[in-house]
């Protein structure tokens, strides 16, 4: 998503753009932002639709709240701050509306391990954070408690943040999130899921750590020759 030499703050309309047409938010909802340094992020604009977007249209808000560039930053700059003050694996925040994510948290429900894929946040479930009012530093609080360990969370009616070290990874977890909680209804509906137990969620977790790289270990299987 992002050249060697290129512009930061193209990556972010990059993504917001990426979020629109994945159907992760409507209009103007959500938001996204990238670590520009130790102290200042870049954060999409308050109230614009994605589609007019430029890269200099994109703020950079400082973490005493000072912002610079041609448009006001997004609302929720405070859990954007407060996450890449606390976290320092966070480079990329992307916060979204998604539709079966907002369904459960408007009924206050996280996500448990009723699928081996939640791992993919981190934890053996996905927290629910309780609800504060959009852009509140209350809001910004309980968003920090429940993505403690986890790399996302829903918030209780309103939608999921998802972190990750780059807007590709961000973005990528946003959507996975969204795809978990649409099974985890479509399961509701089956009857009450299976859920996993801690112990084969500590074995998800620890085959995570090299899922999908080439040194995944595997012990029943070795490469041959290439002929
Ligand atoms: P902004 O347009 O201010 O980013 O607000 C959208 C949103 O999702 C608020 O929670
Ligand atoms: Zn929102």
């Amino acid at each position: 998503m992002s050249g060697r030499n290129s512009d930061p703050r193209d990556g972010v309309v990059a993504a917001c753009l990426a979020v629109a047409r994945l159907g992760l938010s409507h209009g103007t909802s959500g938001n996204v932002s990238l670590r520009r340094d130790t102290k200042s992020f870049f954060i999409s604009p308050s109230g614009m639709g994605y589609d007019i977007l430029a890269g200099k249209d994109i703020p950079w808000v400082d973490f005493d709240g000072i912002w610079h560039g041609p448009f006001r930053p997004s609302s929720e700059w405070r859990f954007h701050r407060d996450i890449y003050r606390a976290r320092a694996d966070a480079g990329a925040i992307v916060h979204t509306h998604s539709r079966h994510a907002t369904a459960l948290a408007c009924a206050g429900r996280g996500i448990p391990a009723f699928h081996y894929m939640v791992a993919v946040a981190g934890g053996p479930d996905i927290r629910c954070a309780p609800y504060a009012t959009f852009g509140s530093q209350e809001l910004s609080n309980h968003a920090v408690v429940a993505l403690a360990d986890r790399k996302a969370c829903l918030l209780a009616n309103h939608g999921v943040i998802a972190i990750g070290p780059n807007l590709d990874a961000a973005l990528s977890l946003a959507g996975e999130v969204e795809n978990l909680a649409a099974q985890y209804v479509a399961a509701l509906q089956v009857g009450p899921p299976h859920i996993l137990d801690e112990a084969e969620m500590k074995r998800v977790l620890a085959q995570f750590a090299t899922y999908g790289r080439q040194d995944a270990g595997d012990p029943d299987l070795k490469k041959g020759s290439d002929a």
